[in-house]
């Protein structure tokens, strides 16, 4: 069994951190802009009011799925400072460096994958 060596985990690391500065002004900007949408003035006919209400659900969606990659990335940032990243938390088995660099931010092996889905 082969352990992360310090290498990779730093090459982990670099990575994971430049998907977070990717992913956090995206979720800041979104955040914002859906306050604006509060503000929004004026009396709105039913077309006005469905698109902006169809819009919104859009930017909650986005905000949502952003905000679990924000999640994501800093769980495994914190994996890799407690020295158990690449350690699946189901079974406590080697993840594989090639399931990690296809999803670097993924805190569980196939096997374990495969059986939570089946749930
Ligand atoms: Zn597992």
């Amino acid at each position: 069994m082969s352990r992360m060596n310090q290498e990779n985990l730093k090459r982990f690391d670099t990575l994971l951190r430049a998907h977070l500065n990717e992913a956090l002004p995206e979720f800041k900007g979104l955040l914002s802009s859906m306050m604006d949408g509060e503000l929004l003035q004026g009396p709105m006919d039913e077309a006005d009011l469905a698109s902006a209400r169809y819009e919104r659900e859009l930017a909650l969606q986005i905000h949502y799925r952003n905000h679990r990659l924000v999640q994501e990335i800093r769980g495994a940032l914190r994996r890799i400072e407690n020295g158990v990243y690449g350690i699946c938390l189901e079974c406590g088995q080697e993840i594989g460096l090639d399931r990690l660099k296809a999803q670097p931010m993924t805190a569980v092996c196939v096997d374990c994958k495969k059986a939570l889905e089946k749930l």
